[in-house]
């Protein structure tokens, strides 16, 4: 073991897909972790459940009203978890002195102050919530650079790129060698289906993916491709690798999680079952490698892995986010915050699937002179983008 002290973890998004998987890790080796903050938006039950079970210092609710909730849950018991709520209080949980580690697991913008506070603290980050870094890339990796912090990817595709990569690569990326990144991506649940029948697709339908189980939003995002789009925007951000050196894979089995292809031809994968649990723990122990829960690949039962191009008339959103990454300064974040909007009225319901590329297309068009040079600029320039965004959705509706 390299490390002996127990890591303090401060767990952003601990009532979602990926916090619960993060716990789930951490219950496997209380030698190794604790889990000192926990944060959770408006589910206080499920929050009160989690701190009876891991005993935070600290528990953060979205709002006052959730926090009262929380703590009126907890007054009968023995949990002695100090409650916050707002964005603030996370920023300050991610940055706290009795911290070590920052799973940055809220998803969509709203993670990226506490995700950046982390950084600028100089904490080990380990990154889930890529919008933060779609939104503002830049001033991300320098807040990474100039505080010395540990910034590890958990998105299962960059964790596969991160693993395919030598040690060396952070620091003299030029001498290693590398010709592509390969991400790959499953196709999500409509890879197949006719392009006629996408029109009637429910959320329900979209949310229902193949080989992960995953919250609602970045279900849906599978299921346009725009997921695979934010990830190589995330790929450019983290890796350092131009556009045009990023390629999609579309490979249905989802077992290689992503490759790297070097100057001299080799080829190198990360395999896996598709369970959020390896990435997660590689990213949590390394550079050791720890028990995860995670079942052994049986490649007999695979048998075969199978790869295609993306289709370009189904997954137009993967278009419109290298066609953001090209453009550079706020389109990404501008795309970005479009897109969560549109995601948002499709499921509610109140936008066709298909609708979705539209009101991001038509957003990135009208969103001009918007910058992204700090914090603050940033999160103006994603509240402009959303006024856009639903601005456009309330022209369709009366369409
Ligand atoms: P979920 O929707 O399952 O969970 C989101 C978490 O964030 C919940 O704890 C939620 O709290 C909290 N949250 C939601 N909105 C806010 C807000 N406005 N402010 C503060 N907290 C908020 O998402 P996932 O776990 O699926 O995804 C999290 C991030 O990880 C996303 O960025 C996603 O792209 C990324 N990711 C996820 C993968 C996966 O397998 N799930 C794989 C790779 C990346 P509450 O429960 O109280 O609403
Ligand atoms: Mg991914």
């Amino acid at each position: 073991m390299t490390e002996t002290r127990i890591q303090r973890v401060a767990v952003l998004g601990a009532t979602g897909s990926i916090g619960i998987s993060t716990l789930d890790v951490i219950a496997r080796h209380p030698d190794r972790f604790e889990a000192v903050a926990l944060t959770a938006h408006v589910q206080a039950e499920r929050m009160a459940e989690l701190c009876a079970k891991f005993r935070p210092r600290f528990a953060v609710m979205g709002d006052a009203m959730r926090a009262a909730q929380l703590r009126e849950m907890l007054a009968g018991s023995d949990v002695r978890a100090e409650v916050l709520f707002g964005s603030d209080a996370l920023a300050d949980v991610a940055a706290h002195e009795d911290v070590d580690t920052v799973m940055a697991a809220i998803v969509g913008a709203a993670g990226l102050p506490s995700a950046l506070a982390a950084a600028r603290a100089g904490k080990r980050v380990l990154l889930a919530n890529k919008e933060a870094l779609v939104l503002s890339g830049r001033l991300f990796m320098d807040a990474v650079s100039e505080s010395g912090a540990e910034l590890l990817p958990i998105d299962s595709e960059h964790n596969a790129v991160f693993q395919a990569m030598p040690a060396s690569y952070v620091r003299n990326p030029d001498k290693c060698g590398i010709r592509r990144i390969l991400l790959t991506a499953s196709g999500g649940p409509f890879r197949e289906r006719s392009l006629e029948s996408l029109r009637d697709v429910t959320p329900e339908e979209a949310c229902a993916h193949p080989n992960w189980v995953m919250g609602r939003k970045i279900s849906v995002d599978s299921a346009t491709m725009m997921n695979k789009g934010l990830e190589v925007i995330e790929a450019h951000w983290l890796f350092g690798v131009p556009p045009e050196r990023i390629d999609v894979v579309v490979h249905p089995q989802s077992v290689i999680h992503s490759m790297v292809e070097y100057a001299d031809g080799s080829v190198l994968a990360q395999l896996g079952n598709p369970d959020m649990r390896t990435p997660i723990a590689h990213a949590m122990a390394y550079p050791d490698r720890i028990e995860a829960g995670v079942r052994s690949l049986d490649l007999f039962e695979i048998a075969r892995l199978t790869f295609e191009r993306p289709d370009v008339r189904r997954f137009p959103c993967l278009d419109l986010a290298y066609q953001a990454l090209r453009a550079g300064g706020a389109a990404p974040a501008v795309l970005n915050a479009a897109n969560e909007i549109a995601v948002a009225a499709f499921l509610e319901r109140q936008l066709p699937f298909q609708a979705i590329a539209d009101v991001i297309a038509a957003t990135m068009e009208r969103a001009q002179g918007l910058s992204v040079d700090s914090l603050e600029s940033i999160l103006e320039t994603d509240a402009r983008a959303r006024q856009l965004a639903r601005a456009e959705l309330a022209a369709r509706q009366v369409r």
